[in-house]
């Protein structure tokens, strides 16, 4: 997968890698041995199909490859990006004892961005249960418990303390490397599933816990954003961030665009 040039990528924050062409990913697709034991599996954390939608892939059916992969990961585009590939499923990949494993994030980013190109499909729900359930913080895991218990035909709200959903995948990752488009897409996706989204609610102050008492199950996805400071001389000095704090500033408040917008970040001048 080729890069943007360093000359454009010094002008601007936009995603680094340029992801592969058809072509490439059908070449890729190709040196795929389609193991009957596939290690891939083995060291991929939702136990995707690789195998069977690399060779979807292979044949140049992008859109059904995408649709397999959904059936274990409701999140292929910011997986296929984010996910630490080389110590999973590639790790396990049997090519690599060889050659190169196959890029299995880079297929799966492939074949979910073909799909959010031609219009995403909602997946299917099971008639509702009459349950309620309450899913607090709307990070990775929350989203995923979330639009993984709408399917099962569950009626579920999602509270989010801030006012943009996405968890650490909002504030925590820079859009150089995720873009929030991409985000947002396979967020709005879930909530196309019937997930009742609640921004600003901080559960404990704005809901109480008894109003959570209605709910049939609750699910807690609250994530792990407090930072950890090192206890050394300085680090409590004004212009000087936990990475949390940093990060928050930048990617979801806009510190770089100060003044524009109204959230700053001390520079070394
Ligand atoms: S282990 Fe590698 S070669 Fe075998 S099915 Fe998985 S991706 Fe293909």
């Amino acid at each position: 997968m080729g890069d943007r040039s360093v000359g454009d990528r010094l002008k601007d924050f936009e995603e680094v890698d340029c992801g592969l062409t058809p072509q490439e990913a059908i070449e890729e697709a190709g040196r795929c041995l389609q193991c009957k034991k596939p290690g891939c599996v083995d060291g991929c954390p939702v136990n995707i199909d690789i195998p069977a939608f690399i060779a979807l892939i292979a044949q140049g059916k992008f859109l059904e490859a995408a649709a397999s992969i959904r059936q274990q990961n409701l999140l292929p585009a910011i997986c296929g990006r984010v996910c630490p590939q080389e110590t999973q499923c590639e790790a396990l990949c049997i090519l690599g004892k060889k050659e190169a494993p196959i890029r299995i994030g880079q297929l799966e980013r492939f074949a979910a961005d073909q799909e959010r190109a031609k219009g995403l499909t909602i997946p299917a729900r099971k008639a509702l249960t009459g349950k309620r359930v309450a899913v607090i913080g709307s990070g990775p895991a929350g989203i995923v418990a979330a639009g993984e218990l709408a399917k099962c035909g569950h009626s579920v709200v999602m509270y989010e303390s801030l006012h943009a959903p996405g968890g650490v995948l909002t504030y925590g990752i820079p859009s150089f490397r995720l873009p929030k488009d991409v985000v947002k897409a396979e967020i709005d996706l879930i909530l196309a599933m019937g997930v009742d989204l609640r921004l600003n609610h901080l559960v404990g102050r704005t809901v109480s816990y008894e109003e959570l008492d209605s709910f049939d199950a609750i699910f807690l996805g609250t994530g792990a954003g407090l930072p950890y400071f090192m206890g050394i001389p300085g680090e409590n000095l004004s212009g000087v961030y936990s990475a949390n704090e940093f990060l928050t500033r930048v990617n979801l408040m806009h510190a770089e665009r100060f003044p524009e917008y109204d959230t700053p970040v001390a520079r070394m001048n």
